[in-house]
């Protein structure tokens, strides 16, 4: 997705050779435009999935994720990092390690918001490792739902995590795969071509 590429290009900041910073778009300021087009992306690349909810964590999946969920005209729901008081009854929860801040969280969703029946696309912004997706997977399960898919807007091609979840046997589309971040520099994956 170039308008992607191109925005991560001008204002992304590469931390070190693993991490990139993108606090001016996604992960601390949101450029609005910016995720409407990324939700347009998501609901065209799973348009046929027959999708009933879409599922992120708080809080950089909500932007995304809700987007999305727009487009689909579904609801999104999002997995809560920390205890919620009104959070209390028919709780599912799943740990995750978490790559940029190094300690392991408890994601929780109530029951209510997924069901059995529900075919549920899964978004967070960034797949590094993949602990959180495969959090959000978990989640669907116990639930009893499907996982429809998994959307994500920057896939760090270089770490491990595209290679384990794609391994689950679900649909993975990633919006801009970086290949290296080496010298300072964002490199990117070669684009598939998209009807
Ligand atoms: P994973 O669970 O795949 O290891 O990491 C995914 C989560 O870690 C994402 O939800 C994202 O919040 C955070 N993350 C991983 N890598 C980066 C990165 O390079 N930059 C930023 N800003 N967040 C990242």
């Amino acid at each position: 997705m170039n308008l992607l590429k191109n925005k991560i290009n001008a204002e992304g900041v590469v931390l070190s050779e693993t991490v990139l910073k993108v606090d001016s778009f996604l992960n601390h300021q949101v450029d609005p435009e910016l995720m409407l087009e990324i939700g347009k992306e998501f609901a065209h690349r799973f348009k046929d999935q027959g999708i009933t909810k879409v599922l992120t964590i708080e809080s950089s999946g909500i932007a995304p994720g809700v987007m999305a969920a727009l487009h689909m005209n579904v609801p999104l729901v999002f997995a809560r990092k920390k205890k919620s008081l009104t959070l209390s009854e028919g709780v599912l929860t799943s740990k995750v390690y978490s790559f940029t801040k190094q300690e392991e969280n408890t994601i929780s969703i109530s029951k209510t918001y997924i069901k059995e029946n529900d075919r549920v696309l899964l978004i967070d912004d960034f797949l590094a490792n993949g602990q959180a997706a495969l959090g959000l997977i978990d989640l669907v399960k116990q639930a009893g739902a499907e996982v429809a898919g998994i959307g994500i807007v920057i896939e760090k091609s270089f770490q491990n995590g595209g290679k384990l979840v794609r391994e689950t046997g679900y649909r993975v589309e990633s919006l801009a795969e970086i290949q290296s971040l080496e010298n300072g520099k964002v490199r990117f994956k070669q684009e598939k071509v998209h009807a």
